[in-house]
């Protein structure tokens, strides 16, 4: 099976397969996370799971971001929750705000009609500038630049297995580039123009793709080979920054913004950072860490379940809502959800 389906190698399982090197420096990563002083009880949360379950063994330091200053409340119940460094840096203005050439009039209609259809907060200003930072601007804050690695942190998220190894160093050692734990279906009303405006990049920028690059997984066979909307769901992601500096990334990104679709659609950073991944990176590259418990909202990726409900999102308890559909199926390729002999959840 594994010659069969060598693509999907990296992701069927072991940690084994990949090289762990100790001794050497450790790497240059942080805890980063986009919060209001408001979510102070949502952020507290995740940390103290997140700290109990795996940083206190490494202490990677936290970096906080917001678009206003952080109270001094907010600064002294995060650092009380950690023997980490923690960082509370302000989002410069330039990155919050619209680009001038943005027609206001267009940008009132989309927060008028998406907000009318029901998409996710699509009548949210702060919601369109909180997606465009997340997928172009998160990495050139200043307080990145020193740093390699992040790991995307948001308030009110669970982590509840323990992590026995340093993430990090897993992700340096095999020269990771994204890693990942859920993959979603999400609302595809909020990015209209995203695929067009994606393939139309490829067509001018052919030479900008990774050779090995696998867009498959992400375009609907069946139909029209339009992206079919699988994304990696990117409240959790563990990623690397000189990947997001990289030209391929920003090249892309500008190409988006300048089509105006953070603010006439409501382009999200999770199928934008799919898309990029996907573009200029091998998939060898990108990693599934499914032995990461985590739940987001109603979605969970849950490494406790041994059998096939393990690939799949299990619905935290809750009558109203439906959690997202799974496209793992996608990424991991078509029969993956029939077990096979042999194989075991062991980590090793
Ligand atoms: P959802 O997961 O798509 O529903 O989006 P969230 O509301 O959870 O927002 C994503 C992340 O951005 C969370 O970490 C929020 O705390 C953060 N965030 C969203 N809007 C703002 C904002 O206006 N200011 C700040 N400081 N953080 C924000
Ligand atoms: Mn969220």
């Amino acid at each position: 099976w594994l010659e069969k389906n060598g693509n999907n190698r990296h992701a069927v399982g072991s940690r084994g397969h990949f090289r762990s090197v100790g001794g050497r420096g450790r790497p240059r990563a942080a805890l980063i996370s986009l919060v209001r002083n408001s979510e102070l009880e949502g952020i507290v949360q995740s940390m103290r799971q997140l700290e109990y379950h795996w940083n206190h063994k490494y202490n990677y330091p936290w970096i906080f971001f917001n678009d206003e200053p952080f109270s001094d409340e907010f600064k002294q119940a995060t650092q009380n929750l950690t023997s980490a460094r923690c960082y509370y840096e302000v989002v410069p203005k330039e990155h919050w705000s619209m680009p001038s050439w943005i027609d206001e009039g267009r940008f009132m209609n989309s927060l008028e009609y998406l907000g009318a259809i029901g998409v996710g907060k699509g009548w949210m200003i702060s919601y369109r500038h909180m997606c465009r930072w997340n997928s172009g601007f998160f990495y050139k804050h200043p307080r990145l630049l020193e740093l390699d690695f992040y790991w995307r942190v948001e308030p009110d998220v669970h982590f509840y297995c323990d992590i026995d190894y340093d993430v990090f160093r897993f992700m340096s050692d095999n020269k990771m580039k994204y890693g990942f734990n859920m993959n979603i279906l999400d609302d595809a009303r909020s990015f209209p123009s995203l695929w067009s405006r994606t393939r139309a990049f490829i067509n001018k920028y052919p030479e900008l793709l990774h050779p090995e690059s696998d867009l498959d997984w992400l375009l609907d066979a069946q139909n029209s080979g339009d992206y079919n909307n699988c994304q990696f769901f990117s409240n959790f992601e563990i990623g690397d920054l000189r990947f997001f500096r990289g030209e391929q990334n920003e090249k892309y990104f500008d190409w988006l913004d300048k089509s105006g679709g953070f603010y006439y659609e409501r382009f999200g950073d999770a199928p934008i950072h799919t898309l990029a991944v996907a573009m200029f990176v091998p998939k060898r590259e990108i990693w599934f860490f499914r032995d990461i418990g985590y739940q987001h909202d109603i979605n969970r990726c849950d490494p406790t379940s041994i059998d096939e409900n393990f690939y799949r999102l299990v619905p935290f308890e809750s009558p109203q809502k439906k959690p997202a559909d799974t496209c793992i199926r996608q990424f991991l390729g078509g029969d993956w959800l029939n077990k096979r002999p042999g194989w075991s959840q062991s980590s090793e």
